[in-house]
């Protein structure tokens, strides 16, 4: 019974948000905010290798896609 309660208090502590089907395709799955992208994605892990991304950020940037 403890252990039931201690589970819904975890979940409480989220903030737990719903979304449409059809936006969770739009959605970074890395920070889970609708105007990102996991190439771009501020909250994406730092890991070797992360200066060869660079590049690819800015173009990403300055050829973003119509919806951004
Ligand atoms: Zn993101």
């Amino acid at each position: 019974m403890t252990c039931a309660m201690d589970i819904s208090c975890a979940l409480q502590d989220k903030a737990l948000t719903w979304h449409p089907s059809s936006d969770v395709a739009q959605l970074c799955h890395i920070c889970g905010q609708k105007n990102c992208s996991p190439e771009q994605c501020p909250s994406r892990p730092k890991h070797a290798g992360s200066k060869q991304d660079q590049p690819l950020t800015q173009l990403y940037c300055r050829f973003k896609p119509a919806q951004h």
